[in-house]
C-alpha cells in the first residue's frame, strides 16, 4: 500500500503549483545564484574564488567537507538558469545538450551568510574541464549556480563524511589538491574543538610552491608531498606516505581480509566510515586509483576495519564524472 504521507505531499504541491504558492523552499539542498565577487590567489595551482548572492545567507554548511554542485556555462556558452525547487533536475536533463550546464562538484571551504559570501577553492589543472576552464578565465561579476544545502530544511541535508567517532585518539588525514580545501578546514576545525587530538595529515600537491600555511593544532603533524620535487606522478606520493609514513594502529581483521576492488574508471570510489566508536580513523581523498591503492593497503595489508574508514575518490586521471 502506498504511503498516506506521500500521496499527502503530492497533492499539496500539485495544489502548489495550480494556485501558484512561492512559499519557500524546504529541500536539503537548493540552487543559489551566485556571482563571482573576488578572485585570491593561494598558490601557483590554487585560486580562491569568492561568490555572492541575494541568498546567500539561507545557504548552510555543517561540514569542513561539504560538498555542492556547481553548474558552469553550457557548450554553447548559454548561463545556468536552472529554476530553483525540486525540479531542477527535470529542467537540467530536458535541455539540449548544448544548453545543458555541466555541473561538477566542489567543497564549500567557507561560508559566511552575514556577508553573503561562500568561498570555494578550485585546482586549476588546465582548461580541459569545464569547471577548472572556468575557475582560470572568470572574472568579477561573471555568474554561476551552486546546489548547495538549504538553511530553511529542518533535518540534516547529508553531503559531508567528516564524521570521527566517538573515542577517536588518532586520525589518518590524506588527499591531494583536490582534497586540500576540505583538509584545511577539517584541520582548522580540529584546531578550534579537539586541540589534543593526534593527527597526521598527508597532502599530495603538484608542486612546491602549492605547500600553504595551514591552521593547526600543536598535535597535527602535517606532511606535504609536492610532485614537483619527489619527482612522482598523480598519486604516487600519497600511497607511499600512507604505506610507509603513516603511524597506522595494529589491525584487528586478518591480512588478506576478502574485498572487493572497485572498478574506478566505471564507478566513484565511496566508502563511508559506520562506526560511531573508534580511537583510529582515516579520511582520504583524492585521485580515485590512488584512493583504490590505499583502501587496498589499509584493509587487505594492515587488517584495519572499514568501519572506521572513508575512502573517497574524487576525481580520476582522463575521465570525467558528472
Ligand atoms: C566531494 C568532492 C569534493 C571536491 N572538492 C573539490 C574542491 O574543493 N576543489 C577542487 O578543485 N576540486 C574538488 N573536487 C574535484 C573536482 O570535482 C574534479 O577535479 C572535477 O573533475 C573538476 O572538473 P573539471 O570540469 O575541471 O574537469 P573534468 O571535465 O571533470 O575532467 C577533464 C579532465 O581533467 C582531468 N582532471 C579533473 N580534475 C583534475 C585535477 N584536479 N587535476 C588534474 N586533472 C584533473 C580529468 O581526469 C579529465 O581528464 C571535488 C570532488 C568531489 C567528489
Amino acid at each position: 500500500m502506498s504511503n498516506p504521507s506521500r500521496i499527502t505531499q503530492a497533492i499539496q504541491q500539485g495544489l502548489r503549483r495550480l494556485v501558484g504558492d512561492h512559499t519557500p523552499v524546504t529541500t536539503p539542498y537548493r540552487l543559489f545564484d551566485l556571482q563571482l565577487k573576488q578572485r585570491i590567489t593561494l598558490s601557483p595551482s590554487l585560486s580562491r574564488l569568492v561568490f555572492t548572492g541575494p541568498d546567500v545567507a539561507d545557504m548552510n554548511s555543517l561540514a569542513p567537507d561539504q560538498r555542492v554542485k556547481l553548474f558552469f556555462p553550457a557548450p554553447d556558452g548559454s548561463l545556468p538558469v536552472l529554476p530553483d525547487g525540486t525540479h531542477w533536475k527535470a529542467a537540467h536533463s530536458a535541455l539540449p545538450p548544448q544548453q545543458r550546464p555541466p555541473m561538477r562538484t566542489y567543497t564549500i571551504r567557507a561560508l559566511r551568510p552575514e556577508a553573503m559570501e561562500v568561498d570555494v577553492d578550485f585546482v586549476l589543472h588546465g582548461v580541459n574541464g569545464p569547471a577548472s576552464a572556468w575557475a582560470t578565465a572568470a572574472r568579477v561579476g561573471d555568474p554561476l549556480q551552486m546546489l548547495a544545502p538549504n538553511q530553511a530544511h529542518a533535518g540534516d541535508p547529508g553531503g559531508y563524511e567528516w564524521k570521527p567517532p566517538q573515542g577517536a585518539r588518532n586520525v589518518l588525514l590524506a588527499g591531494d589538491e583536490t582534497a586540500l580545501p576540505a583538509i584545511a578546514g577539517i584541520l582548522e576545525q580540529l584546531a578550534d574543538e579537539q586541540p589534543d587530538l593526534a593527527v597526521e595529515a598527508f597532502i599530495e600537491v603538484p608542486l612546491e610552491a602549492d605547500c600553504v600555511a595551514l591552521h593547526h593544532s600543536p598535535a597535527t603533524r602535517v606532511h606535504w608531498l609536492p610532485r614537483d620535487t619527489l619527482q612522482c606522478d598523480h598519486g604516487q606520493a600519497m600511497q607511499h606516505a600512507v604505506r610507509e609514513l603513516a603511524n597506522l594502529p595494529r589491525g584487528q581483521a586478518a591480512p588478506g581480509a576478502r574485498l572487493e576492488d572497485v572498478d574506478v574508471d566505471k564507478r566513484i570510489l565511496w566508502d563511508r566510515s559506520s562506526t560511531t566508536r573508534s580511537e583510529f580513523y582515516a579520511w582520504v581523498a583524492g585521485e580515485s586509483a590512488a584512493v583504490m591503492d590505499i583502501r587496498r593497503h589499509l584493509i587487505k595489508e594492515r587488517g584495519l576495519q572499514r568501519e572506521c574508514l572513508t575512502l573517497m575518490g574524487y576525481w580520476r586521471v582522463g575521465r570525467t564524472f558528472d
